[in-house]
């Protein structure tokens, strides 16, 4: 599933390609997710502005509204400045045709979305976003914050991190790798993290998605597949998908676990409750 890194280094790739130009076509295909919410024609001679992004959503402002797209588990958009798309293949289910090349979304699964919204605090974006935390670059990501989040929750602390509604972007791969980061067992519960523990978590959460973008950023050229980042991100894990492995940092085993029907790895040397 395409996480915060990989939707951003996807923004980065092609933002400033598409900012300025023009809507000429639109081709929708098979239903995603969710309804495009407008008649795909009153896109067309509208201009694109800059692309944002809002958790695992890109906002693609335009003059009247904008579309909020999501690559949902399997999806991944592409942007090709050639003067004309490919021919759609079985998975392309959105093209947006622009004067400087057309935008592409494909997604094998389908859960992937793009959606008309009159503005990003209103409409169907307002709903769709109401429910995320902070940005983890956000400057009122702090350990402060996190601590008052985080004694409201009685949860095991990952499944607080992977909630959303806390801060964006710690997905299951990254929430493992800062929790081992910040030494703390995944298991512990939320509520009875102190201050210094969540101040050290906050940091770790952002230096764990920033390492994520560093690769993804120093592979852009190449990068194609969203699953493709995750995947080398992976290779440079401390503990992620390493059951068995010595830690790198004590020497302890690495251990899995299920929570939340999601495998999570730690340390049991380094990580404490
Ligand atoms: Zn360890």
């Amino acid at each position: 599933m395409p996480e915060l890194p990989e939707v951003e280094i996807t923004r980065q790739s092609f933002a400033s390609r598409i900012a300025g130009a023009r809507v000429t076509g639109v081709r929708t295909g098979k239903p995603l997710r969710w309804p495009l919410g407008c008649e795909a024609g009153s896109l067309l001679d509208q201009t694109i502005g800059e692309v944002q992004r809002r958790g695992k959503y890109l906002w693609l402002p335009l003059e009247r509204g904008g579309l909020l797209m999501h690559l949902g588990m399997s999806g991944s958009l592409s942007f090709d400045e050639s003067a004309a798309l490919p021919p759609a293949a079985a998975h392309d289910h959105f093209d947006l045709v622009t004067t400087r090349g057309g935008l592409r979304l494909t997604d094998p699964r389908r859960f992937g979305a793009v959606v008309w919204s009159p503005g990003l605090d209103s409409g169907a974006a307002a709903k769709l976003l109401a429910g995320l935390g902070l940005e983890p670059f956000d400057a009122a990501f702090t350990g402060a914050y996190l601590h008052a989040a985080l004694r409201r929750r009685r949860v095991a602390v990952k499944q607080a991190l992977l909630a959303g509604d806390i801060v964006v972007g710690a997905g299951n791969i990254y929430a493992c790798e800062a929790l081992h980061l910040a030494g703390i067992d995944p298991r512990t519960r939320s509520d009875r993290l102190s201050r210094p523990r969540s101040e050290r978590l906050a940091q770790a959460v952002r230096d764990t998605l920033a390492r994520a973008l560093a690769l993804g950023g120093s592979t852009l050229r190449d990068f194609k597949d969203a699953h493709g980042m995750a995947g080398r991100f992976q290779l440079q894990a401390g503990v992620y998908g390493r059951e068995g492995e010595a830690c790198a940092r004590c020497g302890g085993r690495i251990r899995r676990t299920v929570q939340g029907q999601r495998s999570t790895y730690f340390c049991a040397g380094c990580q404490r409750r």
